[in-house]
């Protein structure tokens, strides 16, 4: 039997609600092993930090992201600088941390690459959802 599209609808935000976390509120609810019915490990959406800018000892990133996905390494008699430690735990379209950074250190891959890439995901996988999909990530 073919689902209504309600049921369709209805399924898809159970299976949102069932796998979500926010991060603020700049990007697309998800986990760290599902975002939109896409293995989250499928979408490389992540802080680079360019450790020619990053100032060793600044922890600002670190304490910004409530997801922790960085880390502050410190050895001593070593350089203490921070890393990302969890990169799938980004929330996916996040970019929160970016303008939090004092020396321009953080980047992430293009917004709209980023969407494209969700959408074939999830077409390849299934065509349940993807105008839900369209409107979420257009937003
Ligand atoms: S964008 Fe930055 S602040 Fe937002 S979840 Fe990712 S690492 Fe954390
Ligand atoms: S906020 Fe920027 S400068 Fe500070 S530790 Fe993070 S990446 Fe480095």
């Amino acid at each position: 039997m073919i689902a209504s599209f309600s049921d369709r609808a209805l399924n898809l935000i159970n299976e949102l609600k069932s796998n979500m976390t926010v991060c603020g509120n700049l990007g697309l609810f998800m986990s760290e092993k599902r975002c939109l019915g896409v293995n989250r490990n499928q979408i490389p959406w992540y802080p680079i930090i360019d450790y020619d800018k990053c100032v060793a000892d600044c922890t600002k990133c670190v304490k910004f992201c409530g997801l922790g996905v960085f880390e502050f390494k410190g050895e001593e008699g070593k350089v203490c600088r921070s890393i990302v430690k969890n990169p799938y735990a980004c929330t996916v379209l996040c970019d929160g941390c970016v303008r939090y950074c004092p020396a321009n250190a953080i980047s992430f891959p293009s917004r709209e690459d980023t969407k494209k890439l969700i959408a074939k995901l999830r077409e390849s996988k299934s065509e349940i959802g993807n105008d839900r999909l369209s409107t979420a990530v257009d937003n």
